[in-house]
This record gives C-alpha cells, structure tokens and sequence, in this order.
C-alpha cells in the first residue's frame, strides 16, 4: 500500500503543470499579437525573447508599455534597459503562464512594492531614477580632500560613467517610460 501510494504521488504531475503554464503562456502571447499587430503604426521585430509591437496609441498599453506573453507593447518605449526589464517580465509569464496576471495584480498595483517589479528590475523599468543622475552633481576633487575622500569620487564616476554607456539609448524615455508587465 504505501509503494502505491508513493507512485501515485511520483506520478508526471510536474510536466503536466508545465505543459498548462507553457500553453498559458502561448495563449498570452497569441493575445498580445491579436492585440497589438493591428493597432501598431510601428516596428514589430524580435530581442531575443521578446517581440516588440511599437508604435501603439497609448491606451492600447499601461504606463510605458505591457508585456503579454512574449509580446512587448509599447509606443516608442524601447531603449535597451527596458527592454531588459521587459524579457525578465517575459520569464515571468513563462514561469507562471496564465497566473502570472493574477499573482501581479495580488502584488500590487504599486511597483515599488510589486515583487515582479522588482524582480525585474525598478531602475531598468524606469520606477527609479537612473544612477547616471549624480554625475550631474559635480564632485570635484580638492587638494584638502582626505584618501577616502578621492576613491569616492573616483568610485563614483566611474559608475556614473558606465550607467550613462549603458543607458545612452534610454535618455529620451527614462523619465517618462515606467511600465507595467
Ligand atoms: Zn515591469
């Protein structure tokens, strides 16, 4: 009796739950195509996993854009940190299928405290102000500064200087473009 019992719980349920948050997944994505393609006046290419469906009015998207599935949906919100953000939404969606609307509305409308947001990234998704902000706060270094002092600032501009690289395509978006899954 127990070995029954212990196959029946060894039974392929996981695959099974896969194979539902696989086909919810594939429904997502088929329902941001059927959405977005005919409203888009923009690019529709592939990133890597993501397909972006650009050039939608803005009430066919919420904040900066939506992700549904694998679909990417958006006005002209495509620098490539959002874009980042939007692929971890896209494991998100991969990872819960069809719960995952669900489970992000329970997290919270408010994307500071969403775990999905943060998960995804609340800078890249433009929640949080750019770290490149402080090099316009000028540090320069004196003679009387102490050895802490000028390893800060050297520290400092340094990855002021790498955020303005890697986000040099975000300028035009990143005070405007937050987005929701
Ligand atoms: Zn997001």
């Amino acid at each position: 009796m127990p070995e029954r019992y212990r196959l029946d719980t060894s039974r392929p349920r996981p695959p099974r739950r896969r194979l539902l948050r696989e086909l919810g997944f594939r429904y997502a994505t088929a329902v941001g195509l059927v959405w977005g393609l005919p409203l888009s006046t923009g690019r529709v290419c592939r990133h890597g996993d993501l397909i972006i469906v650009s050039g939608l009015p803005t009430w066919a998207y919420r904040r900066g854009g939506t992700t549904v599935g694998r679909v990417y949906l958006t006005g002209a919100n495509v620098g490539e940190r959002v874009l980042v953000h939007e692929a971890a939404h896209v494991e998100q969606w991969r990872r819960y299928g069809m719960w995952f609307p669900l489970l992000y509305w329970i997290a919270g409308a408010n994307p500071m405290r969403n775990r999905f947001e943060i998960e995804a990234g609340l800078e890249d998704g433009g929640y949080l102000p750019r770290r490149r902000r402080s090099m316009r706060r000028p540090v320069p270094p004196t003679v009387t500064s102490s050895v802490d002092d000028v390893e800060g600032t050297a520290a400092s501009t340094q990855t002021s200087t790498s955020g303005s690289i890697a986000t040099g395509t975000e300028s035009t978006t990143a005070t405007t473009a937050t987005e929701t899954p």
